[in-house]
């Protein structure tokens, strides 16, 4: 394991079992399996070396992962967006897909703790530097949260917003129409899908300058794009986005 590998590990071992004393998890957030005596940090051992960080160099703009020296990937060479900058925590594999999957559709709500300790280890430092008055999660349309129970993003916003000491706000900004899912939408209709789709609330306009965006993935961007359109119409000044990995098929 690398250097940089075994830091974040350790530092998200630590944060972890502070998450545990609140919130038991009682599966790994890697495998599902029941994690018996030992608690740790919400993930087995064995389960934790396949989770792995984003691999450096990253995208200036919404931090994926790229293989040249330039600054931005080329998505972001062809498209501009509209949040300031996206950090994602975890690079993209089927342990985090299955841990994804299951924290968004199986109702494994407190692997929340456990991706959200792992979210301040592995992107702490920039949040701190991004310095949001407020975290906002990705808003679900209410219909679809009234069926599944909860909106993964909020549980995951919530969280971060404790570890980090950063209010969160989950009635700022809504989805005003039911959207769907992007892994479902072909590459060209993606962007249509969410255009216009998320309003933030007049009363507060002008209240935050700087929002934190939080979300479980990022795809093409354009979701957190639309998001931070709807803020930046609110008055927000900057918006910047923490996802737990990049990648498709989600
Ligand atoms: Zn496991
Ligand atoms: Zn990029």
């Amino acid at each position: 394991m690398e250097e940089t590998e075994r830091i974040f590990f350790s530092r998200l071992k630590r944060a972890g079992k502070l998450v545990a004393d609140a919130v038991y998890p009682p599966a790994c957030a890697v495998c599902g399996s029941p994690l018996g005596e030992w608690s740790g940090d919400g993930v087995h051992e064995a389960c934790r070396e396949k989770l792995k960080p984003v691999e450096e160099p990253l995208c200036a703009k919404c931090g994926k992962h790229i293989n040249s020296e330039e600054m931005l990937c080329d998505d972001c060479q062809k498209y501009d967006h509209i949040f300031d900058q996206a950090v994602s925590v975890f690079a993209y594999n089927d342990a985090i897909k299955q841990g994804i999957y299951r924290f968004k559709y199986k109702n494994k709500r407190e692997y929340a703790g456990v991706f959200a300790a792992a979210a301040v280890q592995g992107a702490g430092r920039l949040i701190k530097m991004w310095d949001p008055d407020v975290i906002v999660p990705v808003p679900m349309y209410h219909k679809k949260k009234r069926v599944r129970g909860y909106n993964q993003a909020e549980l995951l916003a919530k969280k971060t917003g404790e570890l980090l000491g950063v209010p969160v706000d989950v009635d700022f900004l809504i989805r005003t129409r039911k959207t769907a899912p992007m892994k479902e939408v072909e590459k060209k209709g993606r962007l249509r899908n969410v255009k216009d789709a998320f309003e933030a609330q007049t009363e507060k306009e002008g209240v935050y300058t700087k929002v934190l965006l939080v979300d479980d993935i990022i795809t093409t961007g354009y979701t957190l794009d639309e998001c931070a359109k709807a803020l930046k119409k609110a008055g927000v000044k900057e918006v910047n986005a923490l996802t737990l990995c990049s990648g498709e098929g989600f």
